[in-house]
């Protein structure tokens, strides 16, 4: 069975540093994937390997079944970095032009097509929940709904997976919820193979439907339910504190440390 990522027994080095040893990670199609770990744990180097940032030095990734050296499909993978949403209050473009950009790969096909692309714009700023802010200045907008709006321009191409570092980085504690509410959205009901990385062990929400823990070596990788039974101690040891699944939609609201 193939997942949209494999990686299979990947190391890393630094010259002499080691930062990933022996890493297996499999993404199953239509997975909601988080890749936790504390800062300095190697997930910036793991995501620059899965994008062809950095070439592998030992071990495998395979990308929709195929080596990673041989593929060519990158239109398929949507990826928002995590400086994606630093803009000042006067950056000169609207939302809607943000957006915009991200079809400019495929701006040859939609030159007369220009109904045709507003509404690939407007729905994919509909899948964030930032339809009616098109018309706004993307520096007016809070980190959040910066970081929606980046969302969209990477959905605008129609990704089959799509991969955000630190995404909740910029989003306000009270708007947490309703931020992995709406990647739950792009999951379940687009049918999206979700792929986030991020350092806060906290903010991984129950709309992920896998973990994996790294700090050089894979400390865990397993569905969410697996997770939440892991021996806290174990975590703690690596983590520094307790880890939780950031449970929402229950009366008691969200467990955070
Ligand atoms: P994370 O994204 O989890 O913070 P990184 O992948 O950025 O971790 O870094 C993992 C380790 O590799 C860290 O110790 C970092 O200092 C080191 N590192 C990252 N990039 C480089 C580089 N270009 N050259 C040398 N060491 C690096």
């Amino acid at each position: 069975m193939h997942g949209i990522i494999e990686i299979k027994h990947v190391f890393y080095r630094y010259e002499k540093d080691s930062v990933l040893e022996d890493i297996n990670i499999s993404v199953p199609v239509g997975s909601f994937l988080a890749i936790v770990g504390p800062n300095g744990s190697g997930k910036s180097t793991l995501l620059k390997l899965i994008l062809g940032l950095l070439k592998l030095q030992k071990g495998d990734i395979f990308l929709f079944g195929e080596e990673i050296s041989k593929f060519k499909d990158w239109q398929k993978i949507g990826y928002v970095s995590q400086k994606a949403n630093s803009f000042n209050t006067g950056f000169p473009a609207t939302v809607f032009e943000v957006v915009s950009s991200g079809l400019t790969k495929k701006l040859g096909l939609f030159t007369f097509f220009k109904k045709e692309h507003k509404e690939k714009v407007m729905e994919a700023l509909d899948a964030v929940g930032m339809k009616e802010f098109s018309t706004r200045n993307i520096g007016e907008l809070s980190g959040g709904q910066q970081q929606r709006v980046f969302i969209a321009r990477a959905l605008v191409s129609e990704p089959k997976l799509l991969i955000l570092d630190e995404p909740t980085v910029g989003v306000d504690v009270e708007n947490v919820h309703s931020f992995y509410d709406m990647l739950g959205d792009l999951n379940i009901r687009r049918g999206i193979t979700l792929l986030l990385v991020t350092h806060d062990i906290g903010t991984v929400s129950d709309k992920v439907t896998h973990v994996a823990c790294l700090n050089k070596h894979l400390h865990f990788h397993g569905d969410t339910e697996e997770f939440e039974q892991l021996n806290q101690d174990g975590l703690s040891k690596v983590y520094g504190h307790d880890v939780h699944v950031l449970a929402h939609n229950h009366e008691h609201g969200g467990v955070r440390n």
